[in-house]
């Protein structure tokens, strides 16, 4: 009878400690998961530079690419803000391409690519600025590259993010046959910001106030994606 006391016993020890091992386990692994990394880095791809100036202002003849690189610079500063680390695809209105290279749009994807894959980074997102024939054509859109189930979840975060603060922001998000989304090794998405061919959207696009809101929302949608 005691023989027995004594496994019985020794044997709800074992279980108490196997139910206590279990719960460090499993906390440990939601933790994992729940809680953020203690630093994230980012890539800011500015779209087009130098000689390439992509799409261009209807009334003012603003260039998409200083408006994306203006863009770029200020998703960078509100994100160190926040204690992200930034890598600029270029910081300034240079083109990315070799000036000796034969072939500059080659020369510019290849470094393009060598920059943001050598980065190191949680994700890429890469800004334009849209144009379209009919000038009534407004709005953001965020797209993705196909296959990507997290560049689908950021889209939809910097998306979700972008509807809150402008009505006429795409509620969708797309797959977007894009180099630097189809070349990224990270969790990527391109957004066209807005149109240039939509005087209306031009002049909101140029000014700084929507320059300063659109970049929030922006880091808004990526804050959300990194759960911080
Ligand atoms: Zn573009």
């Amino acid at each position: 009878m005691r023989f027995f006391t004594i496994k019985k016993r020794t044997l709800i020890i074992a279980l108490v400690i196997a139910i206590v091992f279990a719960s460090i386990i499993s906390i440990s692994v939601i933790s994992a998961s729940a809680v953020p990394k203690a630093q994230y880095t980012i890539v800011i791809d500015a779209g087009h530079g130098g000689r390439d100036g992509g799409a261009v202002g209807r009334q003012t003849g603003v260039t998409e690419s200083e408006l994306n690189l203006k863009y770029a610079l200020r998703l960078k500063e509100l994100c160190a803000d926040y204690g992200i680390d930034v890598i600029m695809t270029r910081s300034d209105m240079n083109g990315l391409y070799d000036e000796s290279a034969p072939n500059k749009k080659k020369s510019e994807m290849e470094r393009r690519k060598s920059i943001i894959n050598s980065s190191g980074a949680d994700i890429m997102i890469s800004l334009h600025m849209n144009a379209f024939p009919l000038p009534s054509s407004n709005g953001a859109f965020v797209f993705y590259a196909k296959g990507s189930d997290e560049g689908y979840e950021l889209a939809k975060s910097v998306q979700g993010s972008l509807c809150q603060s402008f009505d006429n922001a795409r509620e969708y998000v797309s797959v977007g046959d894009y180099f630097v989304l189809n070349c990224a090794s990270m969790p990527s998405v391109l957004v066209e910001c807005g149109f240039l061919s939509n005087p209306q959207e031009e002049s909101n696009l140029i000014s700084d106030d929507y320059c300063q809101e659109f970049c929030y929302s922006l880091l808004a949608g990526i804050l959300s994606y990194f759960k911080m």
